[in-house]
């Protein structure tokens, strides 16, 4: 069985964001052989998600406020997470949005349903962050 590991590094100058990494996730699954097997892609910040869907605006506005109306941004003093910082809302966008995600490899290509995209979603960018992708296979 060949593993293959990669760290992609984002910076999001705006506190949210989404981002379509599957280009990245794609030169991953090339650069790693592997035909046959198994894409994870998690991101690696408790602030941040990984999910798939649309890579359509519309939706992608209409996330960001769905978001906002579930875990308000401010006022920032209304939760408790927030001593010494404000992203309380950012650790449960991303629970909402999910960690990660899986993928089948099959014939050395990502095995996608209908319109299915990879995403990075930032919910307390402005630094810099990293998304874990692991492949297994053969
Ligand atoms: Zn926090």
């Amino acid at each position: 069985m060949k593993s293959y590991r990669k760290e992609l590094t984002f910076y999001v100058p705006t506190r949210m964001a989404f981002i379509n990494i599957t280009p990245q996730v794609n030169e991953c699954l090339k650069d790693s052989g592997i035909r046959e097997g198994l894409v994870l892609v998690n991101a690696m910040h408790i602030t941040a998600s990984v999910f798939i869907n649309d890579d359509e605006s519309g939706l992608h506005h209409d996330y960001e406020l769905w978001l906002e109306k579930l875990a308000p941004h401010e006022p920032v003093s209304q939760y408790q997470h927030n001593v010494g910082e404000d992203n309380a809302d950012a650790h449960m966008k991303r629970q909402i949005m999910g960690r990660e995600v899986v993928i089948a490899v099959t014939e050395g290509n990502l095995d996608f349903g209908t319109w299915e995209q990879i995403f990075y979603g930032e919910f307390d960018g402005r630094r810099k962050k990293r998304v874990l992708v692991k492949i297994i296979g053969e």
